[in-house]
This record gives C-alpha cells, structure tokens and sequence, in this order.
C-alpha cells in the first residue's frame, strides 16, 4: 500500500524511533504514547486489521510483543502493561494498517484504557452466547 503511512514506517521509508526489527515487524515508539514507553508492534506487509491478519502473522506479532515488552518492563521499570489492538473507526482505530499497541502502566499514570462494566441479565448473556453459537 504506497499511501500507507505504517508500510513506509515498517518498512524503512519514513525514519522511525525503533526498538525492534526482524524480518516481518518493526517496533516503534508510538508519536502520540499514552505512557512512556509505548510501542506499536508493524508488519511489515500490509493488512488493515484482525480481520485480514494472517493466523501466523499474528501469532508472530504477539511472539514480538512478548520479547519488547520483557525488554520495556526490565528498561522502564513499568508498574504493568496492556496489550491493545484496535480495529475499525468504531473500536478507535485511526491508522488502518493492523499494529499492536504495548503500553506500559504505571501506578498513577492517570490514563484510562479499562472500559466502563455494563450490567445485562443472565438471560441476554445466554441469548448473546446463543447468537454467537448460530443456536
Ligand atoms: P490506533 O488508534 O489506530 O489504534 O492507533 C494509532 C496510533 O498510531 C496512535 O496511538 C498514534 O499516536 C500513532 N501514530 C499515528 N501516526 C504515527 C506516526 O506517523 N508515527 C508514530 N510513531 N506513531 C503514529
Ligand atoms: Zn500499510
């Protein structure tokens, strides 16, 4: 994808504080963190979401996470860490080329990346399962 801005990050066109590369992933300091620290896991081919990922090249992602995120915690000195990843405008996601979000928590870091508990009945969580199911 020429107009892409994560393939032209991913894959060296555009310069980028990196803290990891491999032949697939690059790993990026992200220019807007919600914390110190906070990194955006790239393929470097272009897939816009979960939806178009490769089983494998997730399973990769999440290998890469992993490694950076060990590295992060031991650097930076995190109190904790999420893993997010968003997709679709609706779910928050603005760059629509898939990335992993790794971003080190810290005890009074302020941010809010927890979601707000809703309280259906059993019944609506039986008859969501149920969609879910096809039954
Ligand atoms: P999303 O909301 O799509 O899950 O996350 C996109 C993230 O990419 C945001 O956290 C934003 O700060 C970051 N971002 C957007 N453009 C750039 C860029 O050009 N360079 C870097 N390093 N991060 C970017
Ligand atoms: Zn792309």
């Amino acid at each position: 994808m020429s107009d892409c801005i994560f393939c032209m990050i991913a894959n060296g066109e555009i310069p980028s504080n990196t803290i990891y590369e491999d032949d697939d992933f690059r790993v990026i300091l992200d220019n807007g963190p919600a914390t110190k620290g906070h990194a955006l896991v790239l393929p470097k081919q272009h897939y816009a979401n979960l939806f178009e990922i490769p089983e494998e090249t997730l399973a990769g992602a999440a290998k890469v996470a992993k490694k950076v995120a060990a590295n992060i915690k031991e650097k930076l000195g995190c109190d904790g860490l999420n893993l997010v990843q968003n997709n679709g405008e609706a779910a928050g996601q603005t760059v629509m080329h898939f990335h992993l979000h790794i971003i080190p928590r810290y005890a009074d870091d302020n941010q809010h990346i927890l979601w707000n508990p809703t309280k259906p009945t059993a019944e609506e969580l039986v008859e969501i399962k149920n969609t879910i199911l096809g039954e």
